[in-house]
């Protein structure tokens, strides 16, 4: 099956009634037939299975070419569910520098604080730095690419074969780009995980989160985790994932055409210094966009010139943007990372890996870029009339 059939009909099973789409179970617990047989029908109580979300959990493996797919109430529970499935005190994770901002809390303040797993932020784009920071403790290489909010990109194949080498396995947060534009179980890696939140679900009326994997024995650890803690997806956000994902591959198209005219747009503009998009022209990582991206997505950042006032000015005066955090809607959306996202994090390692207090970061959503880039104008406009 090819993917934008997989992403309509992966998962469904039809049964006799003839449903079309996968109706919503919202039953909490089910018959049990035989007391000799208890888990006959693999349904016994909805927090450990529930047909809607296993319909979703099979589509997504799918979408991913894993072999088995889990959800969750939210990105950061499959974050954190994962975390506490596969490291114990002692243990050391090797992490991109440039990460999700709840990600860097749930290592620093949490993995780390409470619970004494060592960890080491490195560059990854040079995966030398990964092979450098690995220790005979250490369980997890965890990346995101591109990363968030600076769009940096590391080498997922050579990065995991190195991680092979020493045993360890290889997360990727895949959130940015859906496996409509990056797949990275193809490329060596061990574990996939979504924010379904974002352009899995895309409409902005969901939150969720997803783990893909293909090894049986780490996929039964991470689900007995979820199942233990009770952090799965519920039955009526299980549909709605599914529902968003019939129209990924359009969406995802889409998105990117849009992205591309507003890069356009944003690059020749006298108040932005900087445009961070893995599609501009003459990207740095060139070869290994190539190699591992079918796309460039919908998300990108720029850099503005101008006081906090005149970027506040700028980000208040949108209309068509709503000056919001998260990313992947049908809406399109804008933030200030320095001041939003990544506020948590001090000054100096801000500065360490280049977030500016005029980085804006955007999710090009589907309306008209002719509108888009007129709002953006008008913005700027508003923004610098004080000079
Ligand atoms: C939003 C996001 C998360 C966290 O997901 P939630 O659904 O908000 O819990 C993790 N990683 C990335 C890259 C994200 O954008």
């Amino acid at each position: 099956m090819e993917f934008d059939t997989k992403a309509i009909h992966g998962g469904l099973a039809k049964d006799e009634k003839g449903d079309v789409k996968m109706p919503i179970y919202v039953s909490s617990t089910f018959l049990v037939k035989d007391l000799e047989k208890p888990m006959e029908t693999g349904y016994v109580y909805s927090r450990l299975n529930n047909p809607t979300r296993e319909a979703l959990e099979k589509r997504l493996a799918m979408l991913e070419n894993g072999k088995f797919g889990l959800t969750f109430a939210s990105g950061m529970a499959a974050e954190t569910c994962l975390a506490m499935s596969l490291l114990k005190a002692g243990d050391h994770v090797v992490a991109f520098d440039d990460l999700y901002g709840g990600t860097k809390d749930l290592f620093n303040n949490i993995m780390k604080k409470n619970f004494e797993v060592e960890l080491t932020y490195v560059d990854a784009r040079e995966p030398e730095n990964v092979k450098e920071a690995i220790k005979s403790n250490t369980k997890l290489v965890w990346l995101e690419t591109p990363t968030n909010p600076l769009m940096k990109i590391c080498d997922i194949k050579a990065i995991s074969s190195i991680a092979r080498r020493h045993g360890v396995l290889t997360v990727v947060d895949n959130t940015f780009l859906s496996p409509y534009f990056q797949r990275p179980l193809e490329c060596g890696a061990d574990i996939v995980i979504h924010s379904t939140t974002k352009y899995i679900n895309g409409h902005s009326d969901s939150i969720g989160g997803a783990v893909i994997v293909s090894d049986e024995n780490v996929y039964k650890k991470i689900k007995f985790t979820r199942d233990e803690t009770g952090s799965a997806m519920s039955p009526f956000d299980s549909f709605l994932v599914l529902r968003g994902l019939e129209t990924l591959p359009v969406r995802m198209e889409k998105h990117q055409q849009n992205a591309k005219s507003v890069v356009e747009y944003l690059k020749d503009n006298e108040h932005v210094e900087e445009v961070y998009y893995p599609g501009i022209k003459d990207h740095p990582q060139i070869d290994v966009i190539k190699r591992q991206m079918t796309g460039y997505g919908g998300t990108l950042s720029f850099l503005m010139e101008g006081k906090r006032n005149e970027i506040n000015k700028f980000l208040t005066s949108l209309k068509i943007f709503s000056f919001a955090v998260s990313l992947g809607g049908t809406e399109s959306l804008v933030e200030n990372p320095a001041y939003m996202t990544h506020f948590h994090l001090s000054t100096k390692e801000r500065e360490k890996i280049g977030i500016k207090d005029g980085l804006i970061r955007m999710s090009v959503g589907l309306e008209d870029p002719k509108d888009m880039i007129a709002d953006l104008e008008q913005a700027f406009t508003a923004a610098f009339s004080g000079r």
